[in-house]
């Protein structure tokens, strides 16, 4: 069902973080509320059941939260895609353009099985460049990405428009 005015009274905006002029979206109000976690951790599975899925990808940090609940409801495993320099073993990386600069995040090279069913979970969709880089990611190590779930995206940022190949599955959309 719709988890809109469930997200809505559970997710603040807290205006100028981290930098002035973003609203930054805060789910720790959410996190603290149990039967609101519990309804957005079971939205994320995106009606895939038990079994279907090998493994839940949850990017640092807030996907780490929401993902490995996910993966635990769908008996699959968790593996955290990370930034740079953040993961100890050996490791694939991807970078991608910020508004200045840019950013790398990493996944371990023998986290994902080749032929593996991954789906991607993560707390908001803004430009899509986070997401982008994991689905590239999920794919070089021969894992095929069965679909992306957010709690909340950003439609004003078009990050949907970077993840058109994929399956996204967005809670609720702002
Ligand atoms: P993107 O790469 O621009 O799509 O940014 C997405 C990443 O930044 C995700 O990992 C989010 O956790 C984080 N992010 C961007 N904006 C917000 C926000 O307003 N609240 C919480 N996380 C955000």
């Amino acid at each position: 069902d719709d988890l809109t005015p469930l997200i809505e009274a559970h997710v603040r905006d807290i205006p100028d973080h981290p930098r002035p002029g973003v609203v930054f979206k805060d789910i720790t109000p959410l996190l603290a509320a149990p039967e609101a976690f519990s309804a957005v951790v079971e939205g994320l599975t995106a009606g895939h059941g038990p079994g279907t899925v090998d493994a839940v990808v949850g990017l640092e940090a807030r996907g780490f939260i929401l993902g490995a609940p996910v993966a635990l409801r769908l008996g699959a495993g968790f593996v955290p895609i990370r930034k740079a320099g953040k993961l100890p073993a050996r490791t694939l990386g991807e970078s991608y353009d910020l508004e200045y600069g840019s950013a790398t995040v990493e996944m371990h090279a023998d986290a994902i099985a080749p032929g593996s069913r991954v789906l991607i979970v993560d707390d908001v969709l803004a430009t899509g460049g986070t997401g982008r880089a994991a689905v590239r990611l999920v794919q070089r190590a021969g894992g095929t990405v069965v679909g992306f779930s957010v709690l909340m995206e950003l439609a004003f940022l078009s990050g949907r428009d970077k993840l058109s190949d994929v399956k996204l599955h967005a809670l609720t959309t702002v």
